[in-house]
């Protein structure tokens, strides 16, 4: 087996066995650019280190065979005395883990070998600088000394010169740094610096192994979902030099503006410099643009480079490169890393440049790039608000509002209406109310995964967590600024939080609203802007390609409308609860409270012209369109005060021996409120047990879509109600209600045709689909309930109690809630399709849980046969772009 390959051998599919790293760098040299010779060991050795503890015996034999015909084509020897070949031992896995890894530069120098350097390049300082380079470097990843000493023994050099720059140190004074770095690696270790380039080889090759296993590359693997198992190749690559002077330098480009996508390439060059400087900061970088003043030859190579780079890989790609003496050499490449405004602009760019085809620009973009460009973001930051803190971004958005430190002060001041920021030192399920009201939560502790960030993300509330500088107290926080300085946010304080970047400001941001839900709302593409452009072409192409279906949850004639605009071809769920809210309680109060039907017929006379007026609305607001309204779920105690108010408040009366009407009112209703009372009411008598057990309840909502809809239709319109039973888990259940149901239609003249289906949300719905199917003339999958009672789980009950945890044990990698459990209620819902359809082929079939609008689900519910999904207005265009997706 072989574990090295040549850079001229491999090619940029190969990433999985020669890194992302090493496939490029073949690939570069395969199509002829400027990339120093050398050879990649492939993750397989990696593997096999990690495995057994050690490289595979043959490994550093094969290892030297490569290495002598580097220095045949490069012409001289490693680690030679008079005209050394250096090289650099560089990680590089399958998936870019941007500085998570070890590399060192410069092996193969020498006491010995310093000299012959010197000599070789005419720069005495140049070899000293590369010599000092290789003992830090080499020192800090491959021997474990700690870095500290080595900056300050490079500072003190610096303070003795009285400069402030590296550069400004010469020869002699390097010359020391390198004495005062090989003192430190024998403090630290014990031994001298290895002075065998062939020893120095080995080591270095080790070590890169090793740091797959470091705590920031592990960290960054789990927080970016990259396997644990998979290992990083390592390159070992001639050196080619930066450091040699003025004519030499490093830089990093991108082929165009990674932040925009605008064309141009665009980045920062360091004269003088080798490798690192650049990220490290060691000094500042000047533009791109700039070293066209300094070395215009050099500047036209790479600018050429980038043209070839981009037509090759058809994508923007990102660069590093370093101009040795006038000379242009690339290092590395990939396609560059973008923010999801620039994925669209470049998406539909490359599409005018004739690269990509569209259906490849289509599957350019994701979902979650363009649920982040409809947030709303913060506009310009004046100086009168200063960011006072910086955490972690854990749900996009911008809120601003008063500072609350309490959740239940949160939930009572948000009820006045005043927009509220909750600021905590971490959240618990107590602290629910407040979330729930709050325009955004702020935490001084906790990660991605913490209950702050998970709760918030399903709310899908702005939330920045783990600000650390954030001293949180009962009424008043203390924020302290690395330089001690400390400000106080008093409770009340206005704040403002950028979900998007983490930042937190003292005061009032301008909340800018986002130019592509403008786009959705209004349908024009302002001249001359090439995001909304991209995002029409795109969403366009995703309209013509995909075959599910959009709509939208909805249940005002306004959110209808909204819906409407955003591209939604109906309503898939219509919730009637919300309609049962408000002042109307009351009748509710009055229907659980009558004693026959004398006393139900008027308060159903009253509600059904109430229904009718709403039904009204939406199915105007979608005419022409399918409207999906569910018959009435949730357990009637909702509608009802709370049990422990109303005993309360009975008890405090009767003490006052209270003898009006209005109590024994309450009396009554507490009776009847105890009576309804469930432990688990996500189980008990709600949906189609409700319609079955409260008579003439059905029957009325049943006859308000009729009216409604004839109604409409005498204007002229086109109304297209259809009828949805929640909760169903036995056909009987459906059976029953239908035959009301038909009943009723026929009763009101003029109601048309209209289809009478059934929610599949409970296991055993699914499992005797094909039974259903028989009195169903269509399905909708409740995803959400499926979810509940496939798991086992109340949704209210375990986001916020164990989720963090679950995630981090990897039970599952997102929260079922959010993304559809493929493998468990995936399954529920593939056995319905296909045990629906043998009874009923042509069955339409929809889905209206959350899931709706996730990219990942739409996928799997494109592929599982559905019709159409429906989701929440805002994410209808979400949903729309996934379903192209799906397709591709
Ligand atoms: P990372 O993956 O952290 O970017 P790299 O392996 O790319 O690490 O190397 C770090 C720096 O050293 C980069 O700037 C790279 O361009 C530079 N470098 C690596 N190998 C060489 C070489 N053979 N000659 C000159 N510079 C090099
Ligand atoms: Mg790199
Ligand atoms: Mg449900």
């Amino acid at each position: 087996q072989r574990f090295v390959f040549d850079f001229t051998e491999g090619n940029k599919d190969q990433r999985d066995l020669l890194g992302g790293k090493g496939a490029n760098l073949a690939e570069m040299t395969r199509i002829g650019l400027p990339v120093p010779p050398g050879f990649t060991i492939t993750t397989e050795a990696c593997r096999a280190y990690l495995a057994d503890g050690d490289v595979p015996s043959t490994l550093d034999e094969e290892v030297a065979a490569h290495l002598a015909a580097l220095e045949e084509s490069m012409g001289r020897k490693f680690g030679d005395a008079a005209d050394p070949l250096l090289v650099s031992v560089r990680s590089g896995a399958k998936f870019s883990m941007p500085g998570m890894m070890d590399t060192v530069l410069n092996v193969g120098l020498s006491d010995r070998s310093v000299d012959g350097l010197a000599a070789q390049s005419g720069s005495e300082r140049f070899a000293q600088d590369s010599y000092r380079r290789l003992i830090q470097m080499f020192g800090k990843t491959v021997l474990d000394v700690p870095g500290d000493p080595f900056e300050e023994a490079l500072a003190e050099a610096k303070t003795a010169k009285g400069v402030d720059d590296d550069v400004d140190l010469d020869a002699e004074d390097l010359k020391g740094v390198v004495d005062s770095f090989k003192a430190i690696v024998l403090k630290h270790t014990g031994s001298d610096f290895p002075q065998e380039p062939a020893e120095q080889l080995r080591l270095a090759i080790r070590a890169v192994f090793s740091s797959w296993q470091g705590e920031r590359a592990v960290l960054y693997r789990r927080t970016e979902r990259i396997p644990d198992d998979i290992g990083t190749a390592v390159n070992i690559v001639a050196m080619v030099f930066g450091n040699l002077g003025a004519d030499s330098g490093t830089g990093v480009a991108f082929t165009r503006d990674p932040a925009t996508g605008e064309q141009g390439v665009y980045g920062d060059y360091l004269p003088n410099a080798q490798g690192e400087d650049v990220v490290a900061g060691i000094r500042n970088t000047v533009a791109i643009s700039e070293l066209a003043r300094i070395d215009k030859a050099g500047y036209d190579e790479l600018m050429r480079s980038a043209r070839i780079l981009e037509d090759h890989y058809r994508d923007l790609c990102d660069i590093e490169f370093t101009i040795e003496r006038g000379r242009l050499w690339l290092l590395q490449t990939r396609v560059g890393k973008r923010t999801a405004a620039a994925a669209f602009t470049i998406a539909a760019s490359l599409v005018d440049d004739g690269l990509i085809d569209v259906d490849t620009a289509l599957g350019r973009v994701t979902g979650a790039q363009l649920a982040q460009l409809m947030f709303p973001t913060f506009g310009e930051v004046g100086d009168d608000t200063p960011k006072v803190a910086v955490g972690v971004p854990a749900s996009p958005g911008a809120a601003v509002g008063a500072a609350v430190f309490d959740a239940h002060r949160a939930a009572a001041r948000a009820a006045t209406g005043a927009p509220v920021i909750l600021v905590r030192k971490e959240t618990n399920p107590d602290d629910l109310p407040g979330m729930l009201a709050a325009k955004g939560i702020l935490t001084a502790r906790g990660g991605k995964t913490s209950h702050a960030a998970v709760v918030a993300r399903g709310m899908g509330k702005t939330c920045v967590c783990g600000a650390d500088t954030l001293g949180v107290e009962a009424d008043r926080a203390v924020v302290t600024a690395a330089d001690g300085t400390e400000t106080v946010i008093t409770e009340g304080d206005i704040i403002s939080v950028d979900g998007s970047t983490g930042a937190v400001y003292l005061g009032e941001v301008a909340v800018r609203p986002s130019p592509v839900v403008e786009y959705f709302e209004t349908g024009e593409v302002p001249d001359g802007d090439p995001l909304i452009a991209a995002v029409a072409r795109l969403m366009g192409h995703a309209d013509d390609t995909r075959r599910l279906g959009v709509r939208a949850n909805a249940d005002t004639g306004e959110d209808a409308a909204r819906a409407r605009r955003f591209g939604a071809a109906g309503i898939g769920l219509c919730r009637t609860e919300h309609m049962f809210l408000g002042e109307r309680r009351v009748l509710v109060e009055r229907l659980v409270l009558a004693s026959g039907p004398d006393e139900r017929a008027p308060v159903l006379d009253q509600l059904l012209e109430l229904q009718r007026a709403d039904f009204g609305d939406i199915l105007r607001a979608m005419d022409g369109l399918p409207v999906t309204i569910r018959l009435l779920d949730p357990p009637l105690h909702e509608f009802l005060p709370s049990l422990e108010d109303l005993a309360v408040s009975v008890a405090l009366a009767d003490e006052r021996g209270d003898d009006s009407e209005e109590h024994a009112r309450e009396v009554r209703l507490l009776a009847a409120v105890r009576r309804i009372h469930e432990q688990n009411p996500m189980l008990g008598l709600r949906g189609v047990r409700l319609g079955l057990t409260l008579p003439g309840l059905y029957d009325m909502q049943v006859r308000a879509i009729a009216e409604a809809a004839a109604a409409l239709r005498a204007e002229g319109l086109d109304p297209r109600p259809e009828i949805m039973v929640p909760l169903v888990g036995d056909v009987r259940e459906l059976a029953v209600i239908r035959a009301q149901t038909e009943q009723v239609l026929a009763e009101v003249e003029g109601s048309g045709d209209v289809p009478i289906g059934t929610m599949i949300e409970i296991p055993r719905a699914a499992l005797t689909a094909d039974r259903i199917a028989a009195e169903a003339d269509f399905f909708s999958f409740g995803t959400n309930d499926l979810t509940q009672l496939g798991w086992g789980f109340s949704r209210d009950d375990v986001e916020g109690a164990f989720f963090g945890r679950y995630l981090e044990l990897g039970v599952f990698p997102a929260s079922p809630f959010e993304t559809l459990d493929a493998s468990g209620v995936g399954e529920l819902v593939e056995i319905a399709v296909k045990r629906g359809r043998e009874t009923r082929p042509g069955l339409h079939l929809g889905v209206c849980g959350e899931h709706g609008g996730d990219p990942e689900s739409v996928r799997f519910l494109h592929r599982a046969g559905l019709d159409y999904v429906s989701c929440s207005p805002f994410r209808v265009p979400i949903a729309r772009l996934a379903a192209g997706q799906a397709v591709l």
